[in-house]
């Protein structure tokens, strides 16, 4: 038994959505615990690159578009090419996206669509025969706790169950490539204080019913949930596959 198991000295990881929020927590503390890593989004963010380069961590980002079919094996070609392995995909891009159903068009839905769902089977397609040549690896997918309960505002059909259908992908993939020792999870975030939810938060309709629906009382960060992400990743889990581990504040339990 070892606390270096929490680590990830000489692994290398490909992970979407890096340039903020949750995708940038993950990285950072993915870079303290010794990982290299490949960052995608569609845009660059030079704080993130200040901040990420300030503290030494090994890392490459590339500019792409998930939702395009051909990013997936561009990027985890791109990461073989440039660390010679891929131990972790993190399939953390998203986008959250609401409005009465008879009101939601297609565009809409096929983002959501696209984003959420396609390109996290493309990524992991993608990244599976590498894993497979090394005999090892793991994927953890950024689902949602409106996975498995609606949550506020309602209008969110399309998002939520786009990231039912992460949940269970991440429970379908495990099972079957659990023989050859490729992990497959994921992490099921409540309201998390990021781009994507802060409107919500600073909506004064919302806010207030934000937290009192959340028996904790407040909002996660993406450090907390990129903590659980390095755990799932980390060989501490070694016996951990086909789970979805809710980081909600107890919001599900109602
Ligand atoms: P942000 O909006 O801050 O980050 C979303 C990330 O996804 C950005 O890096 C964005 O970069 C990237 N992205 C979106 N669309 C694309 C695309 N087409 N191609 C490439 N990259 C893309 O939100 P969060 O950090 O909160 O979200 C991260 C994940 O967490 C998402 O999957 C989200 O659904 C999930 N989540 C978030 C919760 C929250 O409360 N914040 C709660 C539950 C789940 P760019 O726009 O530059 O491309």
């Amino acid at each position: 038994m070892s606390l270096g198991q929490f680590r990830l000295d000489g692994k290398v990881a490909l992970i979407t959505g890096g340039n903020r929020g949750i995708g940038l927590a993950v990285a950072e503390i993915f870079g303290e615990a010794g990982a290299k890593s490949v960052l995608t989004a569609r845009r660059d963010n030079p704080e993130a690159d200040a901040l990420l380069k300030g503290k030494g961590y090994d890392y490459d980002f590339v500019s792409a578009d998930a939702t395009d079919p051909a990013t997936p094996e561009r990027l985890v070609r791109h990461t073989l090419e440039k660390y010679g392995r891929i131990d972790i995909l993190v399939n953390n891009a998203g986008v959250a996206s609401h409005g009465e159903t008879p009101d939601f068009d297609d565009e809409r839905l096929e983002l959501i669509l696209s984003t959420n769902v396609a390109q996290v089977f493309r990524f992991s397609r993608a990244a599976l025969p590498a894993m497979r040549r090394q005999g090892e690896g793991v994927i953890l997918n950024v689902g949602s706790m409106s996975g498995f309960a609606t949550n506020i505002p309602q209008h969110q059909v399309a998002y939520n169950g786009s990231k039912a259908a992460v949940h269970m992908m991440t429970k379908s993939l495990a099972s079957e490539v659990a023989a050859e020792n490729i992990r497959v999870n994921a992490v099921a975030p409540g309201y998390i204080d990021t781009e994507m939810s802060r409107g919500g938060f600073t909506n004064p309709e919302w806010d207030p019913v934000w937290r009192n629906a959340t028996p904790m009382g407040r909002y996660g960060s993406a450090e907390e949930v990129a903590n659980c992400v390095l755990f799932l990743c980390s060989p501490a889990a070694s016996y951990v596959t086909g789970s979805v581990l809710l980081i909600d504040g107890g919001y599900t339990t109602r």
